[in-house]
């Protein structure tokens, strides 16, 4: 199993093998990072790197999703033929959900991700854009003027465990995959960031690009305006800064 996956990497071509070793997320350094002493497994049908940071030593991991398991007892040749080419979606992301929103007033990221990502994953990405902490729930609704009434609604309610489930047609957002979701250029879903403060973003495909099979990692190809700050300092600590 592990060597099948080995072998699976080992044909990756040498230059986008070492270009993907030095370039794996570190959640202790916060930063891209080589990865050393790795091996590499089986995830989900995907090659998964395990092993260390270079720099600090963490236990890092890299999945890549252009390298899959093959289907078994299928010659090489039919199994390439069968093999479905990934794409990339191409995302506009507009913040307060102003649609279409005004020349004097964009605050837009366009957002290019897998397509295979997870629509959690997908949030991760939209707040990331727009700087803002990953740490409210949030959920995806085709309703932008009354959320709650969504047809189509995938919670993050769904996913946890000590909350009241949500109502019976509310989707995983762990569980549901971007091209779950979004079908055609121009599908578009309402994104609520943190029920207190209620963030809106409109969400809209507006590309299908297919994919370099070998780095699928979530790119911001544009950003347009500046975001507002997610937690804006109170007056009180604004005048102790300022002195
Ligand atoms: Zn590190």
């Amino acid at each position: 199993m592990a060597q099948e996956a080995l072998k699976i990497w080992m044909e990756v071509p040498a230059d986008i093998r070492s270009k993907l070793l030095s370039n794996v997320w570190c959640p202790d350094c916060r930063t891209a990072v080589t990865i050393c002493d790795y091996n590499a497994e089986f995830s989900g049908g995907v090659v998964v790197l395990h092993g260390f940071c270079a720099t600090c030593g963490h236990k890092v991991a890299r999945v890549l999703e252009g390298c899959q398991k093959r289907p078994e007892k299928e010659t090489k040749k039919s199994s390439q033929k069968a093999k479905r080419a990934l794409n990339h979606f191409i995302f506009n992301v507009w913040l307060y959900g102003d649609y279409p929103p005004t020349q004097t007033n964009r605050i837009i990221r366009k957002i290019q991700i897998a397509e295979t990502k997870s629509l959690y994953n997908f949030a991760k990405v939209i707040t990331q854009a727009f700087d803002f902490y990953f740490d409210h729930c949030f959920g995806f609704y085709n309703d932008f003027n009354r959320p709650q009434d969504s047809k189509k609604a995938y919670e993050l309610f769904y996913d946890l465990d000590d909350v009241e489930p949500p109502a019976p047609h509310v989707k995983s957002v762990k569980r549901t995959k971007i091209q779950q979701v979004f079908k055609q250029p121009g599908d578009k879903m309402l994104f609520l960031f943190d029920y207190g403060d209620g963030w809106q973003f409109t969400v809209e495909l507006e590309e299908i690009k297919q994919a370099e099979k070998w780095d699928l990692k979530p790119v911001i190809l544009e950003s347009i305006g500046k975001a507002p700050l997610q937690y804006p300092p109170c007056e009180d600590e604004f005048e102790e800064d300022e002195t």
